[in-house]
């Protein structure tokens, strides 16, 4: 997995954004105001309500349950190393930190806001709405309700699930939901004659749907990547596996899909490409939102 290292960024657009945003008292109408904007999210109706209920402090974690008079442990048992307080389970037991960690969304600028859930989620719900800036906000929700999910299976069925796996599903949760499908333009400067032998051509208006893939532990134990094609009506242009080495990370790999499924489309002359990306990451480097690693840098270049 790898870490948008966009703290700096997103601080620095939190910092002009909040100027003058004391709004330390929790009075109805900041109730009212962060319930409005938590409810405008484009985020499943349960998560919503998730949210809400953390910010309301009516989750119950063990110091909670203690407040309305349930005798518990207020120690996380998880980890042993603090009060259960909701901001525990959410940012600092030992899991959700790595979980965290693993999560193709950091907000280190705001760090010290963790100590206070409605703190941290009001300076982030009333940063400037950017498409990006409104992505990682959503896979945030995701995030604290995988691992509010990963807290309680823990407790109560004694299962341990992976930080990487969960960070990922709140991700794959996220992208189930609304599906982020970039557009790119493909060059047109290598038509040839010769295209009429591949057998199919696309329409003039016709758009054309790219999905690339990339998994591990293809038959020869490296990485197999996937290209399927299909014009918009659904009909299947093209299905290609492919194998690459067994070297390639997972990032590698699914910028060579992205790659091969361009030149394809270049050698059929397509003009209108829609391109249906798994990777976060890549799809936020192509709308240029985040500092590109050195590894997406040279294999784009190539492109
Ligand atoms: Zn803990």
């Amino acid at each position: 997995m790898f870490s948008v290292s966009s703290a700096y960024e997103v601080a620095s657009n939190l910092r002009e954004e909040l100027r003058g945003n004391t709004g330390s008292s929790r009075g109805a109408e900041r109730d009212s105001r962060t319930w409005k904007r938590t409810w405008a999210l484009k985020i499943k109706a349960k998560l919503k309500h998730f949210v809400w209920r953390v910010y309301k402090g009516w989750i119950a974690v063990n110091s909670a349950l203690n407040k309305r008079g349930i005798k518990v442990d207020e120690q996380s048992k998880r980890c042993g190393e603090g009060l259960e307080k909701i901001e525990h389970v959410s940012f600092h037991c030992r899991k959700s930190i790595l979980i965290w960690k693993m999560s193709s969304v950091q907000w280190d600028g705001i760090q010290h806001l963790t100590e206070s859930f409605p703190d941290w989620w009001d300076k982030l719900r009333e940063a400037r709405a950017s498409e990006d800036f409104t992505a990682r906000l959503e896979i945030s929700v995701y995030t604290l309700w995988q691992i509010w999910k990963s807290r309680n299976s823990w407790l109560f069925e004694e299962k341990e699930t992976e930080p990487l796996l969960i960070a990922q599903r709140a991700l794959n949760e996220w992208n189930e939901f609304k599906p982020v499908h970039p557009q790119t333009n493909v060059p047109t400067q290598s038509i040839s004659s010769e295209e009429g032998t591949q057998g199919w051509r696309c329409p003039e208006s016709g758009m054309v749907r790219i999905n690339v893939s990339s998994f591990r532990g293809a038959s020869n134990g490296g990485t197999g990547i996937g290209l399927v094609m299909r014009h918009e009506n659904g009909g299947l242009v093209l299905a290609k596996p492919s194998l690459l080495e067994a070297t390639q990370s997972s990032l590698s790999a699914e910028l060579e899909s992205i790659r091969m499924g361009l030149q394809e489309a270049q050698g059929r002359g397509l003009k209108k490409v829609e391109m249906q990306i798994d990777e976060m990451n890549i799809v936020m480097w192509l709308q240029r939102q985040i500092r590109p690693i050195a590894e997406v840098m040279a294999i784009v270049d190539d492109i």
